[in-house]
């Protein structure tokens, strides 16, 4: 328990933290950090943890970087606030808009901005909707989205998440959405079953749905490139090649939201570009500014942008938009973060870089309490199991990863544990030796965990 007066005890008794038990936060407190360096982060009593997360699977260029800190002074001084309404705008914003059309896949050449990935998803269902109306295909409203995905946790966005946290006892989902079956063949295969005739199963449900629902009905299917949330799931081969044409076939919009693969994560600038997704929405953050701002990006392709255009023109505006959208401070930011990543070639470095780790967690395989090893570049995700000749899962679901994350700090390391599976997603910037360093500091936590169990 915290001392009275305590930072740890002034945090339990003001805040109520995200994605927290409060009950047991009031026992255990907070781990307060104060702040970082590269890959790392040290905590208010001067431990020192590699940040396997990259905070939440965001700081690509690492934390202390002094560019962006001057980016951001510069652009305080300069003109700190000013909005993007009713025909203002702002260099940061324009700059940063021409810089995302150019890089983002062709024909995604308009933007907007919002605060969170939460946010951007809200006004993706908002875009898709006010767009069908404008068509004059009032129906067609529904969403297809997957189970262990995640889209963030506005009411909206929490509709599309396929978690069952994110709706439990918060009356969701509230907008028309179906969630499919998670692509995780290591999971959902069936006994026998091929990893192609999966991919088979999952097409035939997807069209199956759409033809429950009817295809009039349904106007956009949502989906992370790679699922990293809901457990750091890459898609099988050719599953998005099925999902692709299914949905054009019957109307479908297909929404990227690439909230955490976005900027090199996979190896790749896109995660649309690893899986030759080519989406007519793309959702971007995170990454975009390393987090030292908060700001998000919808892309919009060309024939969406011009019937949202010409509909505003109809009934007199876009009726959307938040007092901070393209803030001038958190634009700035983001063409400084895109400018380090670009200069200090990042995403190459992800590719490099995701080989060692990939290849370095692949060795842990071998581990007694290990059943499967995936990821694609800088990405990974370790699942725990208690049998791994059948996959068994533990008796109780998630206890020996909660072990697992608690115990890493212990060595020095910050994961991420998704019931059973923990997640890596370090900075961008890391380096061999740092990926050895993470890896050695997960298995004695691994080797701690076997104990515990026994
Ligand atoms: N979409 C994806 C793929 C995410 O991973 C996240 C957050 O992790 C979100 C959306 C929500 O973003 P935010 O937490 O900024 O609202």
């Amino acid at each position: 328990m915290s001392r009275p007066n305590s930072t740890a005890a002034r945090d339990i008794a003001h805040q109520l933290h995200p994605y927290t038990n409060a009950v047991r936060h009031a026992e255990i407190g907070p781990i307060v950090m104060d702040r970082g360096e590269g890959i790392y982060v040290f905590d208010d009593q001067g431990n020192r943890y590699i940040e396997g997360l990259a905070g939440l699977w965001s700081v690509a260029v690492g934390f202390g970087e002094k560019r962006l800190v001057e980016a951001a002074r510069k652009q305080l001084d300069k003109l700190p606030y000013y909005h993007t309404f009713a025909h203002k705008s702002h260099l940061p914003s324009i700059e940063l808009a021409e810089k995302l059309a150019e890089m983002t896949p062709e024909g995604l050449s308009h933007v907007f901005f919002t605060n969170s990935g939460s946010e951007a998803n809200d006004t993706v269902i908002k875009l898709v909707w006010y767009y069908n109306n404008a068509l004059g295909r009032p129906k067609k409203k529904k969403f297809l989205a997957r189970t262990q995905g995640y889209h963030g946790v506005t009411v909206a966005a929490a509709s599309l998440t396929g978690l069952p946290n994110n709706h439990r006892d918060f009356d969701l989902p509230a907008i028309p959405v179906r969630h499919l079956t998670c692509p995780h063949f290591y999971r959902f295969g069936n006994p026998g079953e091929t990893e192609a005739q999966f991919v088979e199963r999952l097409a035939a449900e997807l069209e199956a749905v759409i033809q429950e629902e009817g295809a009039d009905t349904i106007a956009a299917f949502i989906g992370e490139p790679l699922m990293s949330a809901g457990g750091v799931i890459p898609a099988p081969e050719g599953y998005w090649q099925k999902v692709q044409e299914i949905c054009r076939r019957y109307d479908i919009l297909v929404v990227a939201d690439e909230v955490i693969t976005g900027f090199g994560r996979l190896g790749t600038t896109f995660g649309s570009e690893h899986y030759g997704i080519k989406p007519d929405l793309m959702v971007l953050s995170k990454q975009i500014t390393s987090s030292y701002q908060p700001l998000a990006a919808i892309m919009i392709s060309d024939d969406i942008f011009k019937a949202v255009a010409d509909n505003s023109g109809k009934i007199g505006t876009f009726g959307h938009g938040y007092t901070a959208t393209g803030h001038p401070v958190a634009t700035a930011v983001a063409l400084e973060n895109l400018a380090i990543i670009e200069e200090r070639k990042l995403v190459e470095n992800a590719t490099a870089m995701g080989k060692v780790l990939q290849a370095r967690l692949a060795k842990l395989a071998s581990h007694p309490l290990v059943g499967e090893v995936r990821g694609v570049g800088l990405i990974a995700g370790v699942e725990l199991v208690a049998d791994k000749a059948t996959k068994a899962r533990f008796a109780e679901h998630g206890k020996v990863g909660a072990y697992v994350f608690a115990r890493a700090h212990h060595h020095g390391l910050i994961v991420r544990n998704i019931m059973d599976t923990l997640a890596f997603c370090p900075p961008l910037i890391i380096t061999e030796s740092q990926i050895e360093e993470m890896a050695q500091a997960f298995e004695r936590t691994l080797d701690d965990a076997a104990e515990w169990i026994a």
